[in-house]
């Protein structure tokens, strides 16, 4: 048997999409299909402005740009992320300042990023870990007592909420990822919430070349005109009319992949409760989540990578996650020597476990059975 970690499930109204897409004959940006997705995505979520992109790399390259960060800024954020959060920051000049994740969650401590503020800070960056929401109420509270705007790293949290405030829709910005090791998938594709008003106009500059191309198309100016930076973060309208009909499924790429992570929590969590080994995903009471990822945190690193073997030598790909920025190559010698030992503990003892679609329950079984025998 073998059991890849993740397969992109395609449901068959994305290729009537791409051919109606071709019909139209509007291939480019900003066609027929990228006003229903983002239609439909303000609607069901309530977001003020959501504008398509290529990825949530460039959400989030969009949002650096918004924010009109420049070098000598500083930006907080976890360190236990992926690269885009901070290369995003970093292109635009700013000094990347890590914040550690917290005890029970690879999320972003909130205690860690107030104690890092100066008054060069220019934005905070929080990542909602497997779909799993950080503490909004004190984020809101530190972007509101020290005005610094705070932008979402969603990449992992479509259809995921804050009490009943959808995640990406509640702080300054909020970026998204249709990349397809996602659960709404594009191939490659994104998403920025503007979910300050005020940025709007701009937003639509900037992903038009730092054109008013937008304004021209709606006919509220006669020409257009180069007016801002800008680079060219729209998606093809046939990257769009697949994640449209990705979006017309919603209801059911949530159901499956909740049903799988409740089967392995039942499993799991039982397993993790009785043997102290290693730990299962923190669920606070304010967060609803979207199954984006199963995880196990074990207790070293020798006890993670032995299960890691234990999986391989089954065809089973299970696998772990971040390594902590803060360490890496290119950013080591530029972090101020802090010790960041929750992140570190994330990226040594973190496992994730296969989740799609297509996954059976014969499947999901030996997968349970191979960590209880581990840990048993
Ligand atoms: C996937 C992911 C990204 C990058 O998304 P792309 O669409 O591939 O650019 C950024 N941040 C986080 C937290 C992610 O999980």
């Amino acid at each position: 048997m073998t059991i890849p970690f993740y397969k992109p499930h395609v449901f068959g109204n994305e290729i009537i999409h791409i051919q109606e897409a071709i019909h139209f004959n509007k291939l480019s940006g900003d066609g027929p299909f990228t006003k229903k997705a983002s239609i439909f995505f303000e609607e069901k979520y309530g977001i003020n402005r959501a504008l398509l992109t290529t990825s949530c790399t460039d959400a989030l390259e969009m949002a650096a740009i918004l924010l009109d960060i420049k070098p000598g800024d500083e930006v907080i954020m976890p360190s236990f992320t992926f690269v885009s959060t901070a290369n995003a920051f970093v292109l635009r000049g700013a000094r990347v300042i890590f914040a550690d994740s917290s005890e029970n969650s690879p999320n972003i401590d909130p205690a860690c990023v107030e104690s890092l503020i100066t008054k060069r800070t220019k934005a905070i960056v929080i990542v909602h870990y497997a779909g799993i929401a950080c503490d909004m109420d004190q984020f809101i509270d530190i972007q509101n007592r020290y005005g610094i705007p705070l932008v979402e790293d969603a990449a992992q949290a479509i259809d995921s909420f804050y009490d009943s405030k959808p995640l990406g829709g509640i702080g300054c910005l909020g970026t998204f990822s249709f990349h397809e090791t996602k659960n709404v998938v594009a191939g490659e594709g994104g998403l920025l919430c503007v979910n300050n008003k005020s940025l709007v106009h701009r937003a639509e500059v900037i992903r038009e070349k730092g054109t008013n191309r937008r304004a021209f198309l709606r006919g509220e100016v006669d020409k257009y005109s180069w007016c801002d930076l800008g680079s060219s973060f729209l998606p093809s309208d046939l990257t769009a009319a697949f994640l449209y009909g990705q979006f017309e499924n919603l209801d059911a790429i949530q159901e499956q992949r909740k049903k799988i992570w409740d089967f392995y929590d039942s499993r799991i969590r039982t397993l993790s409760l009785k043997v102290k080994q290693f730990e299962v995903p923190f669920l606070p009471d304010f967060a609803t989540h979207n199954a984006h990822m199963y995880y196990l945190v074990c207790h070293s690193l020798d006890s993670r990578n032995g299960l890691l073997k234990k999986f391989g030598d089954k065809g089973i790909n299970a696998t772990f996650h971040y390594n902590s920025l803060h360490s890496s190559v290119y950013y080591k010698a530029q972090h101020d020597g802090r010790p960041l030992l929750q992140s570190d503990r994330y990226t040594d003892g973190l496992i994730r476990l296969p989740l799609y679609h297509e996954l059976t329950e014969i499947q999901l079984d030996s997968i349970c059975s191979i960590i209880e025998d581990y840990f048993t």
